[in-house]
């Protein structure tokens, strides 16, 4: 590992005070971040992190795509009264003028003021959670909605099933691992769904499901809480694109609502569970259900069955591929993680007409 000059690299950024330490701090998997503590009682204190430059490619984009949204954020936090250094991200500049600094050896850094007293929930594991991050996420798409512009598309090809499809022809045609005789099932699996797949990402291709600000990682622990509860911030605007907001309401039920595990050996323990379908979906749409037009709602419950099949579709295409992509801790892990996923996504089907009763019950429609 390398060892950075941390005290270093924070003497590109404006920040007040001076450094007392820096440690390593939280457990986010994709960037290393670093809590930075600063002596005097009155100067904030700050999270360092360097980007992850194997996933993302184009650093001032991102941070650009952060700028507009912090910004816009605190803007409406400011006139709700709110105080807009809590309740919105703020990105610290580098002396050069840049929400980043590189280093020599190219690694991108960034700086964010600490939002202190807070609670960070590490898994929606009960109906309150999920309630919770539910009403985290549509609060932030909501506050969003009106945003001028457009962003950086920073991860071409991320949740369109077109660009997933043209890869995946590419690899059933090569079969490269020499793998593709022993899934015909699996490969039947995604071949019998492709059109009502297709149907659905036409419906965004031509704008009749618009485009918004989503946020693309939603875990519940990318919220930041007020220890009264109350959503406070969003953070981790790493992956803030502009995409069907249907997308982060997919993502977070494939992930939150599953019985089991995402690669569980043992797909009898993978169900969707309906009462945090239903807890999720309250508190998203008490959010949402103003902005959300008429076709989103009405495939607000198949976007889980969208991202849930998009998902058990990379897993099958990387085994196919040889295992380039996810990493691999036993032979047929990418396997065991399809089989996993497709259970998930069955459950989900077998469960749908519950699921658009949710939907329609909490929004503008029921
Ligand atoms: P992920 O695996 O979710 O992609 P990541 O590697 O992108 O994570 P972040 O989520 O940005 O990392 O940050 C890691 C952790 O640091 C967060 O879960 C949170 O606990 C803490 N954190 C990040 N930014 C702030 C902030 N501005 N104020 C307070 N805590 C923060
Ligand atoms: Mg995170
Ligand atoms: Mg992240």
């Amino acid at each position: 590992m390398t060892n950075f000059d941390l005290n270093g690299i924070l003497k590109n950024f404006q920040i007040e005070g001076e450094v007392a330490q820096v440690k390593l701090y939280g457990d986010g998997l994709i960037n290393k971040t670093y809590f930075v503590e600063t002596r005097a009682a009155d100067a904030p204190n700050y999270i360092l992190q360097t980007k992850n430059s194997s996933i993302f490619k184009d650093v001032p984009g991102m941070m650009d795509n952060i700028l507009k949204v912090t910004n816009h954020l605190k803007a409406k936090v400011v006139a709700a009264g709110g105080d807009p250094l809590r309740e919105a991200m703020t990105v610290i500049m580098s002396h050069d003028g840049e929400p980043f600094y590189k280093d020599e050896a190219g690694n991108y850094w960034t700086v964010y003021l600490f939002i202190e007293d807070t609670l960070i929930y590490e898994k929606a594991d009960s109906p309150e959670t999920a309630y919770a991050g539910g009403r985290g996420i549509g609060k932030f798409q909501r506050i969003l909605s009106d945003m001028p512009g457009t962003l950086t598309d920073i991860l071409p090809g991320f949740h369109n099933i077109r660009f997933r499809f043209k890869q995946w022809d590419e690899v059933i045609a090569k079969d490269p691992a020499g793998r593709k005789n022993s899934v015909q099932e699996e490969i039947q699996w995604i071949e019998s769904r492709r059109d009502e797949m297709l149907c659905f990402w036409e419906l965004v291709e031509s704008g009749e499901i618009p485009t918004r600000v989503t946020h693309n990682d939603t875990k519940i622990n990318n919220i930041l809480f007020d220890k009264e509860g109350e959503v406070l911030c969003v953070i981790d605007l790493d992956t803030v694109l502009s995409s069907t907001a249907l997308n982060d309401f997919g993502d977070a039920i494939r992930s939150y609502t599953n019985t089991g595990l995402e690669d569980d050996p043992n797909p009898e323990n993978v169900s969707m569970d309906i009462q945090i379908f239903r807890a999720f979906t309250e508190g998203y749409l008490s959010e949402a259900k103003d902005f959300l037009t008429e076709t989103e709602m009405k495939y607000l419950a198949f976007s889980a069955r969208y991202i849930t099949y998009e998902q058990v579709l990379r897993f099958l295409m990387d085994y196919i591929d040889g295992d380039n992509y996810y990493r691999t801790n036993y032979e047929n892990h990418n396997l065991v993680r399809t089989h996993a996923q497709y259970r998930l996504l069955e459950s989900i089907e077998q469960q749908k007409e519950a699921m658009d009763e949710i939907v329609m019950e909490n929004c503008k429609l029921g």
